[in-house]
């Protein structure tokens, strides 16, 4: 399969022109691949998994990836399945939650500044400073009861806070932070349906919270800020992927697809050894040799 050509349509590098409704959820291409999607999707993963074990070896860029999207669009799902041959060693999950009162008595990058993950690892933000560009926006409220100082908070806070966003990430890359931004699009009517089973089938009922169906009632706020933020937060060296995802099986393969072809584009290798560490190995194979 070619990674490249399946990640292509969906990988925004300049937002300026974007439009979510260019995305189809829906979107298969064309379905070719869904009568073989297990048997690429463990082919994706045994890939990922050398490349992971190459990136931890060297020891010198990062990568963060970073999940956003609407309840029941398949986030969990996604990482489960995508980092399943990843070693645990060199791969970490963070999941962000309604900010604590700690948090809050901070600036909103903190709690996920302190979770960025160290060279050689993978890092993987489920949600992230995003949402506050979201659930924040989307609900004022939130925002009212942040502890902003008053003057700051202005018209012109979405702008700056996608000012600051880009910033973060230019930074990040320039130190080897490998940023790859995923927004996994479900549309309306597969979420209703996701939900239903959630409700339905005893095992599932745990993932149904009633506060899913009320944010759901403001699907068009949502996906007004969604395309604003994809819109003002892409660039070359932190690429948003509106990932269709309404078929489970086509979101994972364009998300492996997409880190599969990141780290291809890294100078990743083995570290290799000098002279002197070569004669040190001689020497104590040796020594193993010529034990008792
Ligand atoms: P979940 O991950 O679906 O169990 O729920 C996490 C919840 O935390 C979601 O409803 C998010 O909208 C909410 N959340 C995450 N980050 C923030 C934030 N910065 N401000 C307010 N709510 C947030
Ligand atoms: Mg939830």
């Amino acid at each position: 399969m070619d990674v490249e050509e399946l990640i292509k349509p969906f990988r925004i590098t300049d937002g300026s022109r974007f439009r979510l409704t260019d995305i189809d959820p829906d979107d298969t291409r064309g379905s070719k691949l869904k009568d073989q999607s297990d048997e690429l999707l463990a082919q994706e993963v045994q890939q990922l998994s050398k490349l992971q074990d190459m990136l931890y070896a060297q020891d010198r860029w990062s990568v963060l990836l970073i999940f956003q999207a609407m309840d029941a669009a398949g986030k969990d799902g996604v990482i489960k399945h995508v980092m399943s041959g990843v070693n645990p060693q060199g791969c970490q999950v963070v999941s962000f939650k309604v900010p604590s009162d700690e948090e809050l008595d901070h600036d909103y990058m903190w709690r996920a500044l302190r979770q960025l993950p160290e060279r050689g690892r993978i890092g993987i933000f489920n949600r992230s400073y995003y949402e506050e560009a979201l659930v924040v926006r989307v609900h004022p409220g939130i925002l009212a009861k942040q502890k902003l100082p008053r003057k700051l908070v202005t018209d012109d806070i979405w702008k700056e806070r996608f000012e600051d966003m880009k910033a973060a990430e230019r930074y990040l890359s320039r130190n080897g932070t490998v940023i790859l931004k995923f927004f996994l699009h479900v549309s309306k009517k597969e979420q209703k349906k996701r939900f239903l089973a959630r409700m339905d089938d005893p095992e599932k009922n745990w993932k149904f919270s009633a506060g899913d169906v009320s944010e759901r009632q403001r699907w068009d706020d949502y996906m007004a800020a969604y395309e604003d933020v994809i819109r003002n937060t892409s660039a070359p060296h932190a690429p948003w992927f509106a990932v269709p995802s309404d078929k489970k099986w086509f979101s994972r393969l364009v998300v492996a697809a997409a880190v599969i072809d990141a780290l291809q584009g890294l100078d990743l290798h083995y570290p290799e050894i000098d002279e002197p560490q070569r004669k040190e190995l001689a020497q104590a194979r040796e020594v193993l040799m010529h034990e008792p």
